[in-house]
């Protein structure tokens, strides 16, 4: 393992560091961020705005409900409030972090430096304009399904089952059963430190679970353009996903849904990440409070009081034994927040 140190986390696709240290700029110049084992240089972090929390526990907005606490938290409920709580960050040189639902998310046992927000209040709203729906980044998936299924609108039927925010679904380029969140996507507004963006699908650098969305660029409102449809048979279409999906995947536990990407690499000779991961023996595995699911191997579940740091163990192992087996390297889908330590080598 890794130390938690900051260039660590720049070398992971995976381990992108929201807020790793909360610095003004410094007199020389430099920009506020802290390099790797400076710890010396750190200054006190300033007074925030009115609203702002301190010391707030992440694990409860996560859906493994693990992991340290914020530094400073805000629920933001307006573009010009983010508008304003950027600018502040920016100017204080304080890093800037988002949650969305907490669906695919290991936040660090010692927390996280810096500022997190989560969308609230008009930027958790959905609404109906014609075959448009506009929402919030901070709308959840299933709901702006569910109203798009009320409405008579097709398009969007895949979040029905994807348990996170609008804009967390952005970012990760969300999808299930052949739907792609690109098809429907009109256009989303970006929020960061130079105020705010529009962008459509086509600058968005979608990929496979991913986007070229940065650190401080939160998805603030987004607009999917939908095509009419009977709502009965787009309601069904949802129940029919839903019992798909209750017959594949465990229900009712703590979990960030497929930890690994199904991968590219011909020796995996087409199987998934979960059943290489079945085949390399890791149903079941457990770490302390965290393991493998016995209903889907690609699932890390938190069997009660698991830490991040025995999460982290647990799909090192599954890697390990799969890289062993077959030879193939399972790239991790879930994103961290803070100095979770990891492996030299995942990607
Ligand atoms: C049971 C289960 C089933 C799942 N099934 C699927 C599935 O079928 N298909 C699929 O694709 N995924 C699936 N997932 C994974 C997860 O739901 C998706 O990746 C989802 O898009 C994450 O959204 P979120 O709001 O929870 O993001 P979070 O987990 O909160 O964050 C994930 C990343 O997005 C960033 N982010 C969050 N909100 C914003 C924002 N407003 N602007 C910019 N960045 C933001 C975060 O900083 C972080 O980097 C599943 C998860 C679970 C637990």
């Amino acid at each position: 393992m890794n130390s938690g140190d900051v260039s660590v986390y720049r070398r992971t696709e995976l381990a992108r560091p929201v807020a790793s240290r909360s610095v003004k700029p410094r007199a020389d110049g430099a920009t506020g961020r802290l390099a790797a084992g400076t710890a010396s240089t750190l200054l006190a972090m300033p007074e925030p705005p009115s609203g702002v929390q301190r010391d707030y526990p992440l694990s409860r907005l996560t859906t493994i409900r693990t992991g340290g606490p914020a530094e400073l938290f805000a629920r933001v409920s307006s573009v010009a409030e983010l508008e304003r709580l950027m600018a502040w960050a920016a100017a204080e040189a304080v890093q800037v972090g988002v949650v969305g639902s907490g669906s695919n998310l290991l936040v660090a046992d010692a927390g996280v430096r810096g500022l997190v927000v989560k969308l609230d209040g008009e930027l958790s709203k959905i609404e109906l304009d014609g075959t448009r729906i506009r929402c919030g980044g901070g709308a959840r998936l299933p709901a702006v399904a569910a109203r798009a299924a009320q409405a008579g609108l097709s398009g969007i039927e895949f979040g029905v089952n994807i348990p996170g925010s609008v804009g967390g679904a952005v970012r990760m380029n969300a999808n299930a059963y052949g739907g792609e969140l690109g098809r429907v996507l009109e256009w989303v507004d970006i929020v960061s430190a130079d105020g705010t963006q529009r962008r459509h699908p086509h600058e968005l650098g979608f990929a496979y679970r991913r986007s070229n969305l940065g650190w401080g660029e939160i998805v603030a409102r987004a607009s999917f353009a939908l095509e009419p449809a009977a709502s009965a048979d787009v309601k069904a279409t949802l129940a029919q996903m839903r019992s798909q999906r209750k017959a594949a995947q465990p229900s009712g536990i703590k979990t960030f849904g497929s930890t690994f990407k199904n991968p590219a690499d011909p020796r995996a000779e087409g199987r998934t990440a979960g059943q290489l991961l079945e085949a390399a023996g890791c149903k079941g595995l457990r770490i302390g409070g965290a393991g493998f699911s016995l209903k889907h191997a690609n699932f890390v579940e938190n069997h009660g009081h698991a830490s991040t740091t025995e999460v982290v163990a647990v799909m090192t192992e599954g890697r390990r034994r799969v890289k062993e087996r077959f030879g193939v390297e399972l790239e991790p889908e879930v994103q961290v927040l803070g100095p979770v330590e990891l492996p030299d080598d995942w990607r």
